[in-house]
């Protein structure tokens, strides 16, 4: 089976090696010199254009930053045809970028249309994830389509959660990282509150971390040094998650709020925090650096 993948840049070269060590004949392409040259260099087969890759594949996986990247990629672009008219008849299209649900459901029907099946299949891990092939994988579509992508997914990944049909996987997602934008900032405000009411950050965990308050943002990504030795804070907020990341995947999930007509205020007031950190240095900081700004922003 020929499968392809496009999209070589931090997450994907790392999925799609996992997914050639499996044994499977894999063909990346990345329209990035700098992303070709160092798949090139890590010894990984990558074809000319995306076509070349995409044509007579099974499987087409992409990578890619936005869904407009995506759609574009699909569809024809200036003319010139786009991968699904390349592929081989029925060929499954797996797109694991993190997009907007509308997006993906575009790519799905546009693959269909062209007689293809789709999936999307957005992760959860980071670059640390894709390199060691533990990601979870959050999947939309058929139940049949998502039987026969799990081998393929279960190569990269660890967790792989079907989680209904077209635009699905990337719902749960957008859901998945409001909560996390939200505890985490609630989790930081805690610990600023706790130090001017003069409690120790290490008594506020051992409360916190056994009692009701318990979630990851305080016992995996603590934002003080000391009680979770391996969180970012320790290492001055080097990611883990960066805040330019977690603002894309709020901005996704402010769009979704909107179309939906959800009231969630939540949302939409941590959407406008990481979005005003995402403006400055916690742009490439991890997002717990968050406290950071409630700590400044504190009379
Ligand atoms: P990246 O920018 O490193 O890689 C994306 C690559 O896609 C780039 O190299 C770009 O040149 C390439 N590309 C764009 N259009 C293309 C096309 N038409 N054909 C071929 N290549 C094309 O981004 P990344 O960090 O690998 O993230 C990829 C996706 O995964 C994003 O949607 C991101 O939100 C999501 N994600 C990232 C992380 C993370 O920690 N980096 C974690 C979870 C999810």
């Amino acid at each position: 089976m020929r499968i392809a993948f496009l999209g070589l840049g931090h997450m994907g070269l790392p999925m799609a090696k996992n997914l050639a060590a499996t044994g499977h004949e894999v063909v990346g392409f990345d329209v990035s010199p700098r992303a070709v040259e160092t798949a090139r260099e890590a010894g990984f087969s990558v074809a000319d254009t995306g076509t070349d890759a995409a044509a007579a594949a099974s499987v087409v996986f992409t990578m890619f930053q936005t869904g407009q990247q995506v759609l574009d990629a699909y569809g024809s672009v200036d003319g010139a045809p786009g991968l699904l008219k390349v592929a081989n008849p029925g060929a499954l299209f797996i797109d694991c970028s993190t997009i907007a649900v509308d997006e993906a459901r575009q790519a799905h029907a546009l693959a269909e249309a062209a007689g293809h099946r789709a999936l999307d299949a957005p992760v959860s891990g980071g670059v640390v994830g894709a390199e060691n092939a533990t990601l979870a994988f959050m999947v939309g579509g058929s139940d049949e389509d998502f039987e026969a992508a799990r081998p393929l997914l279960e190569a990269m990944g660890r967790r792989v959660v079907h989680c209904g049909g077209a635009g699905l996987g990337q719902a749960a997602k957008v859901c998945n990282n409001m909560i996390l934008a939200v505890s985490q900032i609630a989790v930081a405000e805690a610990f600023v509150l706790g130090e001017r009411l003069g409690l120790s950050h290490q008594a506020l965990f051992d409360v916190a971390s056994n009692a009701s308050g318990q979630c990851w943002a305080l016992t995996t990504n603590c934002p003080v040094p000391g009680p979770v030795p391996t969180s970012p804070a320790n290492r001055d907020y080097q990611p883990g998650f960066a805040g330019a990341l977690m603002n894309k995947d709020l901005g996704l999930a402010e769009h979704a709020i909107a179309s939906t007509g959800v009231e969630a205020r939540m949302g939409r007031l941590a959407r406008e925090i990481y979005s005003r950190y995402a403006d400055g240095p916690g742009a490439s900081q991890d997002f717990s650096g968050i406290i950071n700004t409630i700590r400044a922003e504190s009379v």
